[in-house]
């Protein structure tokens, strides 16, 4: 799915728009400009409801477009913006705008869910580099997006730190040469508590993530191993990898990001303190890399690195993911869409945290597979998926 970048030259400013700007990978990304100012011009920020901190992010980077989704707060935002000279959007249609304007070479994917597919689709069809974070628009149209690529020629590369990993492994090697890709997990922070008391897990202690500082939604997945599994069909479809090819090794330091082992018998690993700030830099710089200040290994501290296999009786999300992959069509839509609105509703306090997985399958055996080649049909899978989890909470099914 990815092709060498040498559409820009090394001295060239690197034009952004950055999709979901007021998120943790968004804010981070604009962490990295403010570390190269001189090598980037942020033209685009987006966000889906902070006026705050979208109106501070445009005031200091001088946009030529904001967008927000929420109408109301668009007329806010306006306000805030009065006399700078900056176009306020909204949107699915301003997304798209934001993700195609001619001085943007490169569009940062940031937005969580589904609602970041759409435009991460016009950026492709409008030949940019998309710096990918947002793993659910592969999940959900990883054939969609191979096709665009195909037809109209963009590139994606991985913002995702595992898929960061096994692409920086890939520098150099063939793509024939790979046996297995090796996908870390942390195991999240339930890895070692007893199966038997996961009904009772609250909000709060889902939301403590050992190892990494995330939005919301991701940091649930994570708690339910949903995230390894949504990161196996992302592997799948960046690299071509098939599913019986990827495997998922628990490694509670998240120091070792990933793996690569080629058909020599031989194994690549990418390590690194965890720091998103370096897989998003590198999906930039590549395929150069950039001197920063990111904290270093620190091999006099670092006594012993522990891998485990995930026990998935006890993290059955992850198997709901490669159930899915393997179903194919429309089914990875579904279990995105089920395990989108689940989360949801747990973070709401309306489920408990084993309700999700036990969601998300009720809603694969609830849809035949079927076809899932285009937007349309994709809108309509996602809208239907996620009004059958509502309706099955509602009904008290569960
Ligand atoms: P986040 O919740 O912190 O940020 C999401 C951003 O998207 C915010 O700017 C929000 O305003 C915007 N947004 C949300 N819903 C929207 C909508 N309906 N319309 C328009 N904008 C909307 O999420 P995050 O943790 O930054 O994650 C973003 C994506 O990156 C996710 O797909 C996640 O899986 C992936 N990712 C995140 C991390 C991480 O460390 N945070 C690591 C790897 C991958
Ligand atoms: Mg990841």
């Amino acid at each position: 799915m990815m092709i060498e970048d040498r559409s820009y030259s090394k001295d060239a400013v690197q034009g952004l728009s950055i999709l979901g700007s007021t998120g943790s990978i968004g804010t981070q990304t604009l962490d990295v400009v403010r570390l190269f100012r001189g090598r980037f011009r942020v033209h685009a920020l987006t966000a889906g409801s902070n006026v705050d901190l979208l109106a501070a992010q445009a005031e200091e980077f001088q946009p030529q477009c904001v967008v927000i989704a929420d109408a109301e707060a668009a007329l806010t935002l306006q306000r805030r913006l009065e006399g700078l000279n900056i176009e306020v959007l909204t949107g699915q249609a301003g997304l798209c705008t934001a993700a195609t304007l001619p001085d943007v070479h490169t569009v940062v994917a940031a937005m969580v869910g589904f609602a970041g597919l759409e435009s991460v689709l016009a950026a492709l069809r409008a030949k940019k580099k998309v710096a990918l974070a947002n793993k659910e628009t592969l999940v959900v149209a990883g054939a969609l997006v191979g096709r665009v690529l195909d037809e109209h020629g963009g590139v994606v590369i991985p913002v995702d730190s595992e898929h960061s990993a096994i692409f920086q492994c890939l520098v150099g090697e063939s793509r024939t040469e790979i046996e297995r890709l090796v996908l870390t997990a942390s195991g999240g922070p339930f890895r070692s508590r007893d199966a038997s008391t996961f009904g009772s897990i609250t909000r709060g202690e889902a939301l403590e993530h050992p190892n990494w500082s995330m939005g919301a939604k991701i940091t649930i997945d994570s708690a339910t191993m949903m995230n390894k599994g949504l990161e196996v069909v992302e592997a799948h479809w960046l690299f071509g990898i098939d599913v019986d090819r990827i495997s998922v090794l628990v490694h509670p330091q998240s120091i070792v990001h990933s793996m690569v082992s080629f058909t020599d018998g031989s194994t690549k690993a990418q390590l690194g303190i965890p720091d998103m700030k370096v897989p998003i830099q590198y999906a930039l710089s590549y395929p150069d890399r950039w001197p920063a200040p990111n904290p270093r290994l620190d091999w006099t501290e670092i006594r012993r690195l522990d891998f485990e296999q995930p026990d998935i009786e006890k993290f059955p999300c992850l198997s709901l993911a490669y159930d899915a992959l393997h179903a194919g069509g429309s089914a990875p839509a579904v279990l995105n869409a089920a395990n989108e609105a689940a989360v949801s509703l747990f973070l709401n306090g309306r489920i408990r945290f084993t309700d999700i997985p036990f969601l998300i399958g009720a809603a694969l055996e609830s849809k035949a597979v079927g076809a899932a080649e285009t937007l349309e049909d994709l809108i309509v899978i996602d809208e239907q998926t996620r009004a059958f989890v509502v309706e099955h909470t509602r009904v008290g099914a569960i």
